[in-house]
């Protein structure tokens, strides 16, 4: 059996394993690194991706820290009109394999191994295997300092899970990655869609159908949950945008600091442009950071068949079976799974674990920021007690009520940073930070916008002081 030693395994290859190793390689230079993945490609899920799939948020701060992603374009058409350009799921896989290919292969300092199993010892063993996919040849690993699990955050995708409703004889359901064939089959085209799911990818879904001249009126959707969105006006990196965004975070400051209850701090969100949601008469109880534009929810407003009558059980082949009830469908209708939750509630650990790193969020929504952010720390800081001090957990909320702590503990980590010189100056000047760069750069002399920073400052003070209130309050 072959054997290779090396300083850090990395299992997995998708965007938190890419933006870990990218960071660890610039900041530690005597480092060796493993990459390990069973996907045949560097980018992990995005292999799994629907075709017509896209970032929610700027490519502008998508990525490893040391390689831009997209042209900082302005896009000027489409849902996203005004707006910074998002990668399609085809340029993020071409933007992870230039990275493997361009970045860390070429240091010496890296190897891949694509295709293969990370099988490792019992607990935080620093020894394991490497089993290919393809061969069954084995590999055995010395790891000399630790071992980063990249892969316990890991979302979940249509095409690659199992459905938790049945489905009867004769029904037709696909993953979203199946739509696109649809021009090609031989047999009679869908009458009728059922959306299954109300995350993301089901409004991405919605919104393809739509543009792709299917009648809103066959669309329905199966939505057990509404959802509130974050409105992608407030996401915007760039100087131009800087009162939508810095503007909007000081709005959000504002409403935290304001709120009496978890549902009266996202109709104060909503008031300020923050938040959206589909429909106005329901009040959303599920929240996942999905960002959204204003021009989507307009094209989504025009499915009006939504059902909602909590989780879909069944499909037989003349109704759905839900968990209130059930609703008639036609023959012919064609069912899309939308029904992986990409952010499955895990229990939030500690990053620093002695001999193991597992990489989770430190700031919300950024898992690529947060991973090359975990391996500055790494490289630079003395202990684990410390690394975990920078780096709390950030909980990812699975609804409306854990929202406040998931902006909490992002807001305490940000303070925690700006108190470490070397730690500040990182983060001012990571690409994937976003804001962080545009801020330090306004002139004194440009009153207004230091009027909206001392605004933020200000509300972000009295927001902190509010947590505790909102984080023990119940929605409503
Ligand atoms: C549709 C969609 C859109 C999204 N849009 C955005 C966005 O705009 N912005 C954003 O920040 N995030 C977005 N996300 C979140 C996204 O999940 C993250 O950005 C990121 O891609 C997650 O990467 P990951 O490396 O954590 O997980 P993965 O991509 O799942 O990578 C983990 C890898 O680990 C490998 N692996 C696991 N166990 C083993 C083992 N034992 N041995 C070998 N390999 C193993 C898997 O094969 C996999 O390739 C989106 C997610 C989805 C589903």
């Amino acid at each position: 059996m072959a054997q290779i030693e090396t300083d850090y395994l990395i299992i997995g290859a998708g965007a938190s394993g890419l933006a870990f190793a990218d960071t660890l390689l610039d900041e530690l230079p005597d480092a060796h690194i493993t990459l390990v993945d069973r996907h045949g490609k560097p980018g992990g899920h995005w292999n799994d991706a629907y075709s017509f799939v896209n970032l929610h948020q700027p490519s502008a701060f998508y990525g490893v820290n040391s390689m831009p992603l997209g042209n900082n374009r302005i896009d000027t058409v489409g849902t996203n009109r005004g707006f910074h350009e998002l990668a399609s799921g085809a340029e993020i896989s071409g933007y992870f394999n230039n990275v493997m290919n361009q970045k860390l292969l070429p240091s010496g300092r890296v190897s891949y191994h694509p295709m293969s199993d990370w099988q490792g010892g019992e607990g935080a063993a620093l020894a394991g295997r490497i089993v290919s996919i393809l061969s069954g040849v084995q590999t055995t690993v010395a790891v000399r300092r630790k071992l980063v699990n990249a892969a316990y955050a890991s979302p979940r995708v249509p095409s690659t899970h199992t459905p938790k409703f049945s489905v009867g004889e004769g029904v037709r359901v696909v993953p979203p990655n199946a739509l696109v064939q649809l021009w090609q089959g031989q047999g009679p085209r869908p009458s009728q869609f059922v959306i299954v799911g109300a995350g993301k990818t089901a409004m991405d879904v919605g919104v393809w159908l739509l543009n792709c001249g299917a009648r809103a009126d066959a669309i329905q959707w199966v939505m057990p949950r509404d959802s509130w969105l974050i409105n992608r006006a407030s996401t915007q990196p760039g100087m131009e945008f800087f009162h939508q965004s810095i503007g909007g975070q000081a709005a959000q400051m504002e409403a935290l600091a304001q709120a009496t209850s978890v549902q009266d701090l996202f109709h104060r969100l909503e008031a300020a442009g923050q938040m959206l949601r589909i429909d106005a008469q329901q009040e959303p109880t599920m929240f996942h950071y999905a960002t959204i534009s204003q021009g989507e929810v307009a094209l989504l407003r025009q499915i009006t068949r939504v059902v909602r009558m909590g989780h879909l059980q069944a499909i037989e082949p003349a109704q759905m079976v839900l968990a209130q009830g059930t609703v008639r469908v036609e023959p012919g209708t064609l069912f899309i799974d939308c029904t992986a939750s990409a952010v499955e509630p895990r229990p939030v650990l500690p990053i620093f674990q002695g001999s193991q790193i597992v990489l989770q969020l430190v700031r919300a929504p950024l898992p690529t920021f947060s991973a090359a952010l975990a391996a500055y720390v790494e490289a630079h800081y003395p202990d684990d007690a410390t690394k975990n001090r920078l780096c709390t957990t950030v909980p990812f909320p699975d609804g409306v009520e854990g929202y406040p702590a998931s902006v909490a503990v992002s807001m305490s980590n940000q303070f925690k940073w700006s108190q470490d010189k070397a730690l500040r100056q990182w983060v001012r000047n990571s690409r994937l930070d976003g804001f962080g760069k545009m801020v330090s750069e306004v002139p004194e002399s440009d009153t207004e916008k230091m009027a909206i920073l001392a605004r933020f400052k200000q509300s972000a003070q009295a927001a902190m002081a509010n947590m505790p209130r909102l984080m023990g309050a119940r929605a409503g």
